[in-house]
């Protein structure tokens, strides 16, 4: 299949806004406000923080809320401006982030949702659920209203993704077990549709593009799947261009950009608007495919010809069991999702052009270890949270950054207030 090469993605190195510091231990997640120059924190420090910048371009803490336990995740909806924070200690609580200036009410909305940590929590406006999975290897999920429980499903293993599509009500889990598990959620059951295997380690994140219906689960394998549903043919298409654990991903849908990130500081910008193939099948023989020399464990072929057995290598390109002399030669194939050099059969090597070494993405140090990541699409700001207890906010369109600096800036004061649900 001809590849076909689109002009490059416009992407430079994401400008670094915004450090805001000071939490006193690793902050779980972190989200952009839209249009309000804030960022809502949640840390193992157990505070909940609403940031916001001011006149001195610095952030500072306009809400510090202290919890009973550990907060380990969050979902928050700009829209409602709806909180659900998910805690150590297995509760998930429901706040309002209230534009006025009013008192802080201390009492909260929430409810037991796991026994041990919530590992991911997300609410669904559509559905008025809350989806969330535990360290119990529970996903459930609970009527955001009233806080009851509807369903419930058992986990192989620990999830670290879980993603949610609201027009098909299937929910996307991926676990410690490399596995993305596709369920289909009713009102208070589920039936399980499908799973997806492909990892050699622990899903560490999951992407749900609703529009092309393509999910992106990234792993502790250091590679990325991009399983395309939508297209109907089962294609899924490895992206190689991490040195550690993946640790987040976002999908920027204006720019069809896929943002990824790693624990070691890692950012890599993928262009999807480039058509990639996918990697072969490593076929099995018991002699090289191209010099037919025998490998080791071809006892018959050595004694026969005489020949000292070889060790058995594969080319990334084509597939083919190959000697180490018959791929000596090292080339990316950014059209195959390798990004780093990989080996390759002297014959493949020779087929692939200059023009075929053409990234198809750019790489970006964040200068720290990234433990979450946020991705806000209307302004193209890119937060990351980091082991160092800082967080990073980035502009990562250039043209948008002119545009957002010199708008008038929301004049009413902006003063967020917790209200808690339910009450
Ligand atoms: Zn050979
Ligand atoms: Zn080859």
């Amino acid at each position: 299949m001809a590849a076909e090469i689109q002009p490059k993605p416009q992407t430079r190195t994401p400008v670094l806004l915004n450090k805001i510091e000071a939490s006193q231990d690793v902050v779980n997640t972190a989200v952009i406000i839209p249009k309000e120059d804030g960022v809502i924190s949640v840390s193992d420090d157990r505070t909940i923080r609403i940031w916001l910048k001011r006149d001195s371009g610095q952030y500072w803490p306009s809400i510090y809320h202290t919890m009973s336990a550990s907060c380990s995740c969050m979902s928050f909806n700009p829209e409602t401006r709806r909180l659900s924070v998910g805690m150590e200690n297995g509760t998930i609580s429901n706040f309002f982030v209230y534009y006025h200036d009013i008192v802080f009410h201390n009492c909260v909305f929430f409810f037991l949702a796991h026994q041990g940590k919530v590992t991911v929590v997300l609410f669904v406006l559509e559905m008025e659920w809350v989806l969330s999975t535990g360290q119990d290897k529970n996903l459930t999920w609970h009527c955001s209203e009233s806080g009851t429980q509807l369903g419930l499903y058992r986990t192989i293993a620990w999830v670290s993704g879980l993603q949610f599509d609201v027009e098909t009500r299937h929910a996307f889990v991926g676990d410690h077990s490399g596995q993305v598990t596709i369920l289909k959620l009713e009102q208070d059951s589920c039936s399980l549709v499908t799973t997806f295997k492909g990892h050699t380690g622990n899903v560490t994140a999951l992407c749900w593009d609703p529009a092309q219906r393509v999910l992106f689960s990234g792993s502790s394998d250091h590679s990325i799947i991009m399983w395309d549903i939508g297209g109907r043919k089962g294609t899924a298409i490895e992206l190689q261009g991490h040195n550690d654990k993946v640790q987040g991903l976002c999908y920027a849908p204006h720019t069809r950009q896929l943002i990824s990130c790693s624990s070691d500081g890692g950012i890599v910008i993928w262009n999807m608007d480039v058509t990639r193939q996918e990697t072969p099948e490593w076929l099995d023989s018991d002699s090289c495919q191209k010099c037919e020399q025998p490998f080791f464990w071809n006892f018959k072929q050595m004694w026969d010809s005489k020949k000292i057995g070889l060790r058995q290598h594969h080319c990334r390109k084509c597939g083919q069991a190959v000697c180490g002399k018959c791929s000596a030669k090292r080339s990316t194939i950014p059209l195959m999702g390798f990004e780093f050099e990989v080996r390759v059969c002297d014959s493949c090597h020779e087929s692939i052009t200059e023009e075929d070494r053409a990234p198809t993405a750019t790489f970006h140090d964040s200068k720290h270890s990234i433990v979450y990541m946020h991705y806000e699409p209307t302004t193209g700001w890119l937060l990351t949270s980091g082991a160092d207890k800082v967080v990073k906010v980035r502009q990562t369109r250039p043209d948008t950054f002119r545009a957002t600096s010199t708008e008038p800036r929301n004049t009413r004061p902006f003063l967020p207030v917790l209200v808690p649900l339910g009450d």
